[in-house]
């Protein structure tokens, strides 16, 4: 019998490779996982984590404006980029050891370097050159942001990688993308008190989402005083000699700012890696491709995660890995069911949102109901804010299943998570209606719709 030095190697430490390794481990497999950055992946890294304290840092700002008429005096507040930023990234850093220490505590080998593909079942360590074996391997590589190299001067322009590193806090900022990246800084830096210009190819926001999702969005951005520019691109990028950088769009304008951060998508990390040695087939997006179980065209290789770009979430990427241990090690097959994951885009004010929208469950099943509503919550009212909540069910006609709820308001993310359980249940309007309302509450209204949307009454 061949003899491998591991049952498995998992290559990249991020949010599935973690969870994975860990429970082949506990499970008596021996394992190592390579990391060539630090453990913890995109969203503790670069992503989900520190934009939740930017998110944070924002909000703070509106909260001392709306204090006054709850009567707080806040005059002469502000904000120091630098404090935050260290903040920020020394918890960054703690979580890391975390993770780090979670991998010892599980009996998993940490190697730090990059890991490469020779074959199928042999891996190289850069730069020491060093190859190891593994009986098993798992692609949990993730994506990394997508910079046109064919864009003049994209050089000048940064991404969600450096955002969170940035030695000052810019007087002005160019943001190009309208997906969940470019929205969510877009409402950050704006809060901040940073002079905000989106730059987005289509005409709304957010595409994909519900359209009153992204009818909301689209205004709240505005109302925060982001210029949004649509239905154009870069055409270059050039950088004056006080380092003020010129956007250069399509539809001729010319944005001056401090920072461009480009917000285009990511791609699967899966360049440089061997892949093609060890002959593991990728889509035309550069994706690794895997079935239901997450095995790649290669029967000892797996893949979970942004890096098989099906549904690019961290807890999306954790159950990857989970049911990737139930099949692999516990050698009972699971298929992760991809159907009905809530979400949230943490603009301000932000989305939360489960199931189809009003257009897809139209396409998918065609006769909906939708009920929805759109009010000025309480808090809103003495602050003076004047963001406004929506929230909306989409109701499948013939057996009366909620099957899309989209929400647009303070703690639309809490309320999601939720509300997520019952639609992943498949409950139905009327047991909806029969739960009893939490009052006062913004929530509530959940529960309490009870007129169909008519279009041209509504
Ligand atoms: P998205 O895919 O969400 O959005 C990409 C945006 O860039 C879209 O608006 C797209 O336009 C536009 N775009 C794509 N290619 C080009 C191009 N060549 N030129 C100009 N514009 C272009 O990507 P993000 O980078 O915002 O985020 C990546 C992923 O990370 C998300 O899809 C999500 O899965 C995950 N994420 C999740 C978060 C959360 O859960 N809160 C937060 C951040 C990221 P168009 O709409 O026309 O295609």
């Amino acid at each position: 019998m061949t003899h491998f030095d591991y049952d498995l190697f998992v290559i990249g430490a991020g949010s599935g490779g973690v969870r994975s390794a860990r429970l082949a481990a506990q499970a008596g497999w021996k394992v190592a996982v390579a990391e060539e950055h630090k453990p913890g992946g995109t969203c503790v890294i670069r992503g989900c984590v520190p934009k939740k304290y930017m998110v944070y840092a924002s909000q703070f700002g509106k909260a001392f404006k709306g204090a006054k008429g709850y009567g707080w005096s806040a005059d002469n507040v502000r904000f120091d980029w630098a404090t935050f930023r260290d903040a920020m990234l020394n918890e960054v850093e703690r979580l890391s050891g975390i993770y780090t220490r979670n991998l010892g505590g599980a009996g998993v080998e940490l190697i730090n370097a990059r890991a490469t593909m020779k074959d199928a079942h042999t891996l190289i360590l850069h730069p020491e050159g060093r190859e190891v074996t593994a009986k098993h391997i798992l692609i949990a590589v993730g994506g990394y942001p997508f910079k046109p190299e064919d864009l003049e001067g994209v050089e000048h322009a940064i991404t969600s990688n450096e955002v969170f590193h940035l030695e000052t806090l810019p007087k002005s900022l160019v943001i190009a993308g309208g997906g969940y990246i470019a929205c969510e800084f877009a409402h950050v830096f704006a809060g901040l008190g940073v002079d905000v210009s989106l730059v987005y190819r289509g005409d709304k926001v957010l595409r994909g989402f519900d359209e009153d999702v992204r009818d909301h969005i689209h205004a709240a951005l505005e109302r925060s005083g982001v210029k949004l520019i649509t239905n154009t691109v870069f055409a270059k990028l050039e950088k004056d000699s006080d380092s003020v950088i010129n956007a250069h769009l399509t539809n001729g304008d010319v944005l001056r700012a401090d920072q461009v951060v480009l917000a285009i998508g990511r791609v699967p990390y899966t360049a440089g890696l061997g892949l093609e040695a060890a002959g593991v087939a990728l889509d035309g997006a550069g994706a690794v491709k895997v079935d239901a179980y997450s095995k790649t065209n290669i029967d000892n290789i797996y893949a979970v995660g942004d890096v098989t770009n099906r549904v690019n979430l961290t807890p999306v990427a954790i159950r990857e890995g989970v049911c990737f241990v139930e099949t692999l090690v516990h050698g009972r097959p699971t298929a992760y069911d991809h159907s009905d994951i809530a979400s949230a885009v943490f603009t301000q004010p932000p989305v939360g949102s489960v199931g189809l929208s009003e257009s897809d469950a139209v396409a998918q099943h065609g006769e909906v109901e939708v009920y929805k509503t759109d009010f000025r919550p309480m808090k809103n009212v003495l602050s003076g804010e004047q963001s406004r909540m929506m929230m909306k069910l989409v109701v499948k006609a013939d057996d009366q299943r909620v099957i899309g709820v989209h929400i647009v308001g303070d703690d639309a993310p809490e309320i999601i998570q939720a509300v997520g359980i019952a639609v992943k249940a498949g409950l139905t309007k009327a047991q909806f209606d029969a739960t009893c309302a939490v009052h006062p509450t913004v929530a509530e209204e959940l529960v309490t719709l009870k007129d169909k949307y008519v279009p041209n009454k509504g």
